[in-house]
């Protein structure tokens, strides 16, 4: 591995970054570093989010300044604000060590006249949205005669963010003797363009699509309804309880919306998107930055100038629709050594698309299962235990209410405490996630062969499923299990047009139908009970096949064993009796296990 000390670099350059802490160069900082300072040509560089693109123009830019012209010898362009004031901050710690030297932000939503008097003091680096130079260039405010060069930051963000005129304008406006550096991760047709018409003879690197920073990212996808979705980001926050990090919408609309419901329901959570005055994003911003808020909604666009680098998880709640920013998206975690996860919600239609992210990414996704209850409760109780471990004491803070304190839960026996404690915190998961219903998409064949369609009311009622509800509370409705799953065949119009047929009824409200491997399980009209399961009692299939249907239920209900009994003469004999195991396994086990988790503490 090369190191910083073979670049080439002055002894004052040097010592600053030592002292950032940057020792290796990452792979585009050691290419573009030594041929940019020793050379005078136009340049082009892709390479990803997150790989130290900054330092790979700005220290040989540095180095090639003049200090003693006061005039602007450098122009940075950047796509958004938080950009340029983030290039600013890291260039000014790299000329630390270089008395005289100035760097001056210019961009939009902030006075211009401020902006115009720095520039009149004299500034050697120019850091600028595209909008705002172009407005100082037809102001006339600002001397672009001794400009070196011209750095295209991002590019690919600029022209996505209309600046292409802007671009033009800017080039055109600057000396002809001037070197063009482009910096972006991807080369879309209009960079290509801007490449050709005013960049003579570019040398062009091109940084393998992994950079230490995707190494470290792992890449997972929840596959659910799409009404689903927010649902399944519920669980995702709730069973990361210390996550940190951004969820990326397509729109301005779904971000509004989806932060709106996650403030609505208690997250820390807060919207970034294009509506918001540059005060209330500044706000945002800080809190972000200072972690007092966990959760940041964003637009690709809106979060391009996010200058956070620990986040722990990246969450796509839609994935883009240019696949290319996903790698802007997920590089925004897993950095400087650090492991982060992107997650991506998708529904039952957009697993080509993972393929496709593959395919670009050169990674492999995992297809993992969106939590269900169980789990969520149990990291939730672990995080808690955590934090009253490490909680630290303060004896004199507490001491004057301790008193007070002993006499309402002092004399309560050690183990009554420790139960209080957690539950109190506790109890409104356990609520919420007590009979939870499981998210993912069972079995991709049946989801493709009806759509993921359910009946009318069977969309209405997941609508309305909050916390605290659950769909067996649903005094409405009564669950049913029939014998009849994915195996037979079955898919949700299949299982709709049995109930109908058996029935001889089109008119039973229909709630949740779930198709599993085996079985199913459907909702219907608890008035309708009986009718449903007098229809059904001799009903076969269309293998001539008895279909079972009964209530499903707890073990102890009554009408289970019966029914039992008349399986035994159907088909759930010899090799397949073990469907029926698996099913009440299932049942059993889960809401054994709670009770066993309620147990332990
Ligand atoms: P990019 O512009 O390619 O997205 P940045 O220039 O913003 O990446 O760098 C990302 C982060 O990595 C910054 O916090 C930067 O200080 C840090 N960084 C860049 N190069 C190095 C290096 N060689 N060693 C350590 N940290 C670095
Ligand atoms: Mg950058």
């Amino acid at each position: 591995m090369i190191k910083f000390e073979e670049l080439g670099l002055s002894t004052p350059v040097m010592s600053a970054i030592s002292e950032m802490g940057y020792v290796e160069p990452s792979p585009v900082q050691e290419k573009a570093i030594p041929f940019l300072m020793a050379e005078d040509r136009d340049f082009v560089a892709l390479a990803q989010t997150g790989t130290g693109k900054t330092a790979a123009f700005g220290l040989p830019a540095i180095e090639k300044t003049d200090v003693k012209n006061r005039k602007a010898q450098t122009l940075i362009l950047s796509p958004t604000r938080e950009l340029c004031l983030q290039i600013v901050v890291e260039l000014n710690k790299f000329c630390k060590n270089i008395p005289g030297i100035k760097v001056v932000a210019v961009y939009g939503g902030a006075p211009i006249y401020d902006q115009i008097r720095k520039l009149n003091d004299g500034a050697h680096f120019i850091v600028a949205t595209p909008g705002r130079m172009v407005d100082l260039i037809e102001r006339k405010k600002v001397d672009l005669s001794h400009i070196k060069r011209v750095v295209l930051d991002e590019a690919d963000e600029m022209l996505n963010m209309g600046f292409r005129d802007d671009l033009d304008s800017i080039l055109k406006d600057t000396p002809e003797t001037k070197n063009t550096w482009l910096f972006s991760a991807t080369m879309p047709r209009e960079a290509e363009n801007i490449a050709n018409r005013y960049m003579n003879d570019p040398h062009t690197i091109t940084m393998g699509k992994k950079n230490a920073g995707t190494d470290n990212v792992n890449h997972l996808y929840y596959r659910v309804q799409a009404r689903d979705r927010y649902l399944a980001l519920k669980r995702v926050m709730d069973i990361n309880p210390d996550i940190y990090g951004i969820i990326f919408c397509r729109t301005r609309q779904e971000t509004k919306d989806v932060a709106e419901k996650l403030i609505k329901d208690g997250y820390n959570a807060d919207a970034l998107h294009g509506d918001l005055s540059q005060a209330q994003r500044d706000l945002v911003m800080r809190r972000f930055r200072l972690k007092t808020l966990q959760m940041l909604v964003a637009t690709d666009v809106a979060a391009r100038g996010i200058d956070v680098n620990d986040l722990t998880h990246v969450i796509n709640y839609n994935l883009p629709d240019d696949v290319e920013n996903y790698t802007h998206r997920s590089g925004r975690t897993g950095r400087a050594g650090k492991k982060g996860v992107s997650i991506s919600i998708i529904h039952s239609r957009e697993t080509s698309k993972i393929r496709q992210i593959e395919h670009i990414i050169k990674q492999k996704f995992d297809n993992a299962k969106v939590p269900n209850g169980e789990e969520v409760c149990e990291a939730q109780l672990f995080s808690l235990i955590n934090k009253v471990n490490k909680a630290e004491v303060q004896e004199e803070k507490i001491a004057p209410y301790m008193e007070k304190v002993m006499e309402t839960i002092g004399e309560l026996p050690k183990e009554d405490l420790v139960k209080r404690f957690v539950a109190a915190e506790f109890n409104r998961f356990l609520e919420y996630y007590k009979d939870a219903p499981d998210l993912n998409i069972p079995d991709k064949r049946e989801y493709d062969r009806d759509g993921g369609r359910r009946g009318r009311d069977g969309d209405r009622r997941d609508r309305d499923r909050g916390r605290g509800r659950s769909r067996s509370n649903d005094s409405n409705y009564t669950r049913f299990f029939i014998n009849q799953g994915v195996k037979d065949g079955m898919t949700k119009r299949d299982l709709m047009g049995m109930i109908n047929r058996v029935t001889r009824r089109r008119d039973i409200t229909l709630g949740r139908i779930d198709v599993m491997k085996n079985f199913s399980f459907f909702e219907a009209d608890k008035g309708m009970e009986s009718d449903i399961l007098k229809s059904f009692k001799n009903a076969v299939n269309e293998n001539e096949r008895p279909v079972v249907v009964e209530v499903a239920g707890d073990r102890k209900d009554d009408k289970r064993k019966g029914n039992n009994d008349s399986r035994r003469k159907g088909p759930f004999t010899g090799g397949r009796s073990g469907e029926r195991k698996d099913y009440k396994d299932r049942r059993s086990g889960n809401s054994g296990g709670r009770r066993e988790f309620r147990r332990k503490y």
